[in-house]
């Protein structure tokens, strides 16, 4: 077994700068590597560097985008290049949901979540992958939800969109084999996040703790625990492992008692 060399990882992560993105970074970083968050919300990305990198000049491990744009995701990549050197991982996590009957909604809103969490992730491992194979390969991790396992009521565009991710994890992994490159995914269920605030504040009171309940683990999960099981999958703990979907939900989809 070879050894993960975190201290020379480059590691792009979409959404670095909240919730599972930054216990992400968080993670990495203690491990050694440089985790580079790429999002787009610039108050939330300039308040995650100072915590990621507390003694340097950190907006240049910052990278402000759009994962849905793919230029703008091409051009922060060859930044990154230029910047830090060829990523060595990366992760593409950025999401957003949408919350409605499908009878009402908007078409632009569909067309927003598809953009950003299926496209996103395009843009991502496909801007890392091009950039591995002029290191010999690397590892990527996706994250889905068990929303793109199971599905649930006035969730459609978002599930639909995670049900993508699964495949596309799986149809990637075939893609880059030849190149030495690993794709994972991992699928969250409930996780204490800016998300899970919003679910909350937009259902009945009492709906999250009722939902989280239902999980063999009776709680909503922490940040931290999902990040750890993304870190095993870009490393090499993980080296005979790709396509696969880890569910990370406290035994939230394993019954339906
Ligand atoms: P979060 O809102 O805390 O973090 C999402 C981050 O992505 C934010 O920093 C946001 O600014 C960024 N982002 C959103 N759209 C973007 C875009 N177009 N371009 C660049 N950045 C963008 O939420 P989170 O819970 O940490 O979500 C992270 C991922 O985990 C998402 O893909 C989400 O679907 C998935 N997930 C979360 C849960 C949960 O319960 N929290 C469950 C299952 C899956």
């Amino acid at each position: 077994m070879i050894m993960t060399d975190w201290k020379s990882a480059i590691v792009p992560v979409s959404g670095g700068a909240s919730g599972i993105g930054l216990a992400i970074c968080r993670q990495l970083r203690s491990e050694g590597a440089r985790p580079l968050p790429l999002d787009f919300d610039a108050d939330q990305l300039e308040k995650a560097l100072t915590t990621l990198y507390p003694d340097e000049n950190c907006a240049k491990f910052g990278y402000l985008v759009d994962v849905s744009d793919s230029l703008a995701v091409d051009a922060a990549f060859e930044k990154i290049r230029r910047d830090h050197g060829i990523v060595t991982h990366a992760v593409a996590n950025a999401g957003i949901v949408w919350r409605g009957n499908v009878l009402d909604m908007p078409e632009d809103k569909w067309k927003r979540v598809l953009d950003v969490n299926v496209n996103g992730v395009l843009h991502i491992c496909r801007a890392a992958a091009r950039q591995m194979t002029d290191n010999g390969g690397g590892a990527i991790v996706t994250m889905a939800s068990i929303g793109g396992i199971l599905s649930k009521p006035e969730r459609a565009a978002y599930t639909t969109s995670k049900a993508a991710i699964v495949q596309m994890t799986r149809a990637f992994a075939l893609d880059f084999a030849q190149l030495n490159i690993r794709v994972n995914c991992v699928a969250p269920g409930l996780v204490k996040t800016s998300i899970q605030q919003a679910q909350a504040a937009s259902t009945e009171p009492g709906f999250v703790e009722a939902l989280a309940a239902r999980a063999a683990i009776k709680r909503v999960g922490e940040p931290e625990e999902i990040a750890n099981v993304a870190v095993f999958l870009l490393s090499n703990l993980a080296s005979y492992i790709t396509g696969e979907t880890v569910v990370v939900d406290g035994g939230l989809s394993i019954h339906y008692s």
